[in-house]
């Protein structure tokens, strides 16, 4: 079953607005995958309408978000349930400075309802980090019983191995994400170091057609949930998940 485990909605400054729930849900159909995750920056406001689109239409849903911490590191934060995802959010929030969003000057944050209708926006500024270091919010993660992700390490900015070069010994990964374009062997050669943990490849979308090519992750399950994955992330046993 091929998954996605990082996909923005319109509520992401940097996302594109066509990034709705029934446009996602339809995208994430046509091109196969059997699960995605929803994970804005730092708030969890818009997976709770795309969940239930896409109970409607028949696609899983995982409720998750893409934190900044205080070091600019970008980590998935991938969640059983609704209500976990909305605890952690309390929590993150303490945390986010409250500085208002500029629409004009770092793009709109919009929120949908069931029928794609925008019925509202985010004041604060999204798209800054908290002011919690990697490794308390890897707790956080950890207390809502999430999974923690390293988003594009490939990257220079806001990876972990761009930001920090190495993974804090207090921050219980769970995987690693690559980037659409980059090839695992290039993984193998240059972040040999992170060996030790699965390796997942996500769209990271921000526009509708980064969902499109079929090049995300593939994980051999009976049924595409979040205690499979969870499963399969920690089993020692790598055979079940595949990227190209
Ligand atoms: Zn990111
Ligand atoms: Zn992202």
């Amino acid at each position: 079953m091929s998954i996605d485990l990082h996909v923005h909605t319109g509520l992401s400054p940097c996302a594109h607005k066509e990034m709705s729930p029934w446009n996602i849900i339809r995208m994430a159909q046509l091109e196969d995958l059997a699960l995605i995750a929803i994970t804005d920056h730092n708030t969890v406001a818009n997976v709770g309408v795309v969940m239930q689109v896409g109970a409607r239409l028949g696609l899983p849903v995982l409720a998750g978000m893409e934190v900044q911490t205080q070091e600019e590191v970008h980590l998935l934060a991938i969640f059983p349930d609704l209500d976990a995802a909305l605890a952690f959010e309390g929590f993150i929030w303490q945390y986010l400075p409250d500085i208002p969003n500029r629409p004009e000057a770092f793009g709109e944050q919009i929120l949908y309802d069931c029928e794609d209708g925008r019925v509202g926006q985010v004041q604060r500024l999204l798209l800054q980090s908290v002011e919690l270091g990697i490794e308390e919010v890897g707790k956080a993660i950890v207390a809502c019983e999430g999974l923690i992700i390293a988003s594009h390490i490939n990257r220079r900015g806001y990876s972990l191995v761009g930001q920090l070069g190495f993974v804090p010994p207090g921050l219980p990964l769970d995987a690693v994400e690559i980037d659409r374009s980059f090839l695992y062997e290039r993984f193998i050669n240059e972040y040999g170091g992170l060996g030790e943990y699965p390796v997942l490849r996500n769209s990271d979308a921000h526009q509708l057609t980064d969902l499109v090519g079929g090049f995300q992750s593939e994980m051999f399950m009976e049924k595409p949930d979040f205690e499979f994955i969870k499963e399969l992330l920690r089993a020692g046993d790598r055979q079940w998940i595949r990227i190209g």
